[in-house]
């Protein structure tokens, strides 16, 4: 399979605009256009992992973390980055990553480690804004169909769990087609006044391009009429973290106990228990502190996450439980995820998940 068909696949999981401004998500060593027999699917690209690419006959590896993050400007291998990278063009292995993208979404990083703790009625704890557009069109009525049509096949109109929205008003459009025109309807230099529809629609920032191709080849105009504005709407899909229920609240002691199970975390760094059950839970895979006063105004009883300093346990102020469970144990998960996803969607590609244990820390 070309590498392109498995990337633009993976991009509706997770589109790679979606990551944050410091993140190097995306294809980082190889061309999209490579054929690929076989990928290995990992959390963190180690040398190990890549020996066992290469036992296997993997020529792609699919990892959560990116291995370049910063700018390289040398590659003479004095560091495992630039080791990796070296060994990975010499073997002509590419390497891709969904990280941060994948953490943005509500079907991706957060969503399994949620459905692993069997969390219900799950919503993004700090949805995005302004990732949204609107796209006015006006169109002949006996075109709007066909119009609507082919917007919405690329991607137009979703909303949360509903697609194919759009709002349609007629009116009256008034043209007059200049010199070296062939307008479709009325004739050069004369106002002609056209029963059209005004169609209006949202969709994501990232999809436009695909969009408005897809608009200017199914509306009939020489010159297509649309507008394109920014909207402030919060997505509901796309942010950071996650909440949800527990179906029955649990002690705060079980609770822990299960997540630790649960994770097969070493330990759990927690702060002190408030003496009532856990029933809503926060969580963000990772190195989520910076969401903590967003679990606390959500009103949820834990939180979740890795990497949590000294000072920000601090922050949990009585007002909920701070459980750190490692940064490793709160993302390994996503390995999963990716896997059934690939397997859904190519289920004769081989794919298979890293036998290698990358977490960096250990526990005595
Ligand atoms: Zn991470």
């Amino acid at each position: 399979m070309q590498l392109q068909k498995l990337i633009s696949e993976l991009e509706l999981l997770a589109p790679s605009s979606y990551q944050e401004s410091y993140d190097n998500a995306g294809l980082i060593v190889g061309s999209s256009s490579m054929k690929i027999n076989k990928a290995l699917i990992c959390f963190d690209v180690t040398e190990e992992v890549l020996e066992e690419a290469k036992s296997i006959g993997a020529n792609l590896i699919i990892s959560h973390h990116p291995i370049i993050f910063s700018g390289l400007k040398k590659l003479n291998g004095k560091n495992y980055v630039e080791r990796i990278v070296i060994a990975a063009i010499k073997a002509d292995i590419a390497l891709y990553a969904m990280h941060t993208n994948l953490d943005n979404v509500i079907l991706g990083t957060n969503r399994i480690l949620a459905e692993k703790l069997g969390l219900k009625n799950l919503q993004v704890l700090a949805p995005i804004k302004g990732r949204f557009r609107k796209l006015i069109i006006f169109c002949p009525v006996d075109h709007a169909e066909n119009v609507r049509t082919a917007i919405f096949d690329a991607g137009a109109g979703h909303i949360g769990k509903y697609d194919q929205c759009s709002f349609n008003a007629k009116g009256q459009g008034s043209f007059r087609a200049g010199d070296h025109t062939k307008p479709f309807v009325g004739e050069q230099n004369k106002i002609h006044f056209e029963e059209e529809v005004r169609i209006e629609t949202i969709f994501p920032d990232y999809l436009e391009h695909k969009i408005i191709a897809a608009l200017k080849k199914a509306h009939p105009y020489e010159e297509v009429a649309y507008d394109i504005f920014k909207l402030e709407n919060e997505s509901s899909e796309l942010g950071a973290g996650i909440i949800g229920d527990l179906e029955t609240a649990e002690s705060e002691v079980d609770f822990l106990q299960n997540l630790k199970e649960i994770t097969e975390a070493e330990g759990i760094r927690y702060t002190k228990l408030r003496n009532r059950n856990i029933k809503k839970v926060a969580l963000c895979g990772g190195s989520g502190a910076f969401l903590i006063h967003k679990a606390k105004a959500a009103h949820a009883d834990v939180y979740i996450t890795g990497d949590v300093k000294y000072h920000e346990f601090f922050d949990a102020d009585g007002k909920i439980v701070i459980a750190d469970i490692g940064h490793f144990e709160s993302e390994q998960f996503t390995k999963e995820l990716l896997i059934s996803y690939i397997n859904e969607k190519f289920p004769t590609f081989a794919v298979q998940i890293s036998d290698r244990n990358t977490n960096p820390i250990n526990y005595l």
